[in-house]
């Protein structure tokens, strides 16, 4: 029998709890219809790319570049694509950076995938607040590191700060922030920021070196009416951005974000140069080179995010009304919703009776709660209501 390394055989044997639902849902619409199965399980976004998005793929593939495109890049991006990014950020964000604080990456899995393996050594530590994305322990994992969760206020969903304090040690290496946040939607206020930040410095003086916030960006500008998103490396030097243009442009298939290394980081040269040595080791060579032009030509764009605020002041006002509790979010297309019962893997396999398919937020350190992933049609939503509303029923009888 073959002798391979267990974690990765779990992983690659195991699937992700999401992709499972969604498998599931595919054979349920055999049976009884696609139009009868709501599908809540993924953040694949259902809104098209913006327009512009097609037409410069189509400039560059005609322009004077033409097949030249898809050759080699630097491995950090080409020059010319990581001065349009700079240039874009500095006048988006008042930053002050230049080419070379920038690496494009295949989309932000890629990005914090190098962040973890540049930054990582032995024993090293990150404190992460829950709610946070599943995959960020295979990462940290994967990177030799740990991860150690710090609580929600269960009222807001803010981080609780006395618990986050909590979790620092002197083994702790960063924290990683994702606000939009998935799963909760939360959008982290300028004042949390700010008193996360300030806990971060007293921390990293308390123990002599250095603290990294990494922060995780995909879903940076979908955002609603009334809500924005702080630039962090305004709030705190040693940061490390990680975006991607999967969700913002919805092209979560051709793997395109870049890592963002502050200008104003301790040691910038010494981190830019272990970022770059993470991707060489992790085999990425080079971020595509279509879409690494395209997303500096189109950086700052968005696909009509008018539509996901529609779906969610549907979702969110219909299923208050109905008696769930619900987290309100300010961005992002997820919503959670509390179970209705202690557990929650047994409320979404209720809600499975009536070909809901939701996923238990438990896998994001978020127990007594789903995600509704609402980036899908809104008629779909609006066909879906009755099932909400027989699952609501289903917990009076
Ligand atoms: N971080 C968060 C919070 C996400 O939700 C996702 C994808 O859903 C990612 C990172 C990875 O995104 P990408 O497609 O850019 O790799």
């Amino acid at each position: 029998m073959a002798n391979l390394p267990s974690d990765v055989l779990a992983l690659g044997t195991r699937r992700n709890v999401m992709r499972e639902i969604f498998e599931y849902g595919k054979l349920l619409a055999q049976k009884v219809g696609a139009e009868n199965v709501f599908d809540y399980s993924l953040g694949n976004p259902s809104v098209a790319p913006p327009a512009s998005v097609n037409q410069t793929i189509r400039d560059v593939l005609d322009g004077a570049e033409g097949d030249s495109i898809h050759a080699y890049t630097s491995a950090q991006g080409d020059l010319p694509n990581r001065e349009l990014l700079s240039a874009s950020l500095n006048r988006r964000f008042g930053e002050n950076s230049t080419a070379d604080d920038l690496y494009f990456t295949m989309g932000a899995a890629a990005a914090l995938t190098c962040c973890f393996h540049a930054l990582t050594c032995p024993g090293d530590e990150y404190v992460i607040p829950a709610p946070y994305f599943t995959e960020y322990q295979v990462f940290i994992a994967g990177a030799g590191g740990k991860v150690v969760e710090s609580k929600p206020d269960p009222k807001t969903f803010q981080p609780d700060l006395v618990s986050f304090e909590a979790a620092f040690s002197p083994q702790t290496k960063g924290v990683v922030i994702n606000s939009p946040n998935n799963p909760s939607g939360v959008v982290y206020s300028k004042e949390t920021l700010a008193q996360l930040t300030d806990i971060m410095r007293q921390k990293a003086a308390e123990y002599g070196h250095p603290i990294y916030l990494i922060s995780d960006e995909p879903y940076r500008e979908i955002v609603f009416d009334g809500f924005s998103v702080p630039w962090l490396p305004a709030f705190y030097d040693n940061t490390l951005v990680c975006y991607s243009y999967s969700k913002s442009l919805s092209l979560p298939g051709e793997r395109i974000g870049y890592v963002f290394v502050s200008p104003k980081m301790e040691d910038n040269r010494l981190i830019y140069a272990a970022v770059c040595g993470a991707g060489r080791k992790l085999g990425y060579v080079n971020a595509p080179a279509l879409f690494q032009r395209v997303a500096a030509l189109c950086d700052g764009q968005t696909a009509d995010i008018a539509v996901y605020q529609e779906n969610r002041n549907l979702l969110y006002s219909s299923l208050t009304q109905m008696g769930f509790t619900c987290v309100e979010p300010g961005g992002t297309f997820y919503l959670l919703i509390k179970s209705m019962e202690a557990d929650s893997v047994a409320f979404c396999e209720r809600a499975r009776e009536f070909c809901l398919l939701l996923a238990p937020a438990d896998s994001f350190s978020c127990p007594g709660y789903a995600r509704i992933a609402f980036c899908v049609p809104t008629e779909r939503i609006r066909a879906s209501l009755p099932a909400f509303q027989k699952l609501a029923d289903s917990y009076q009888s």
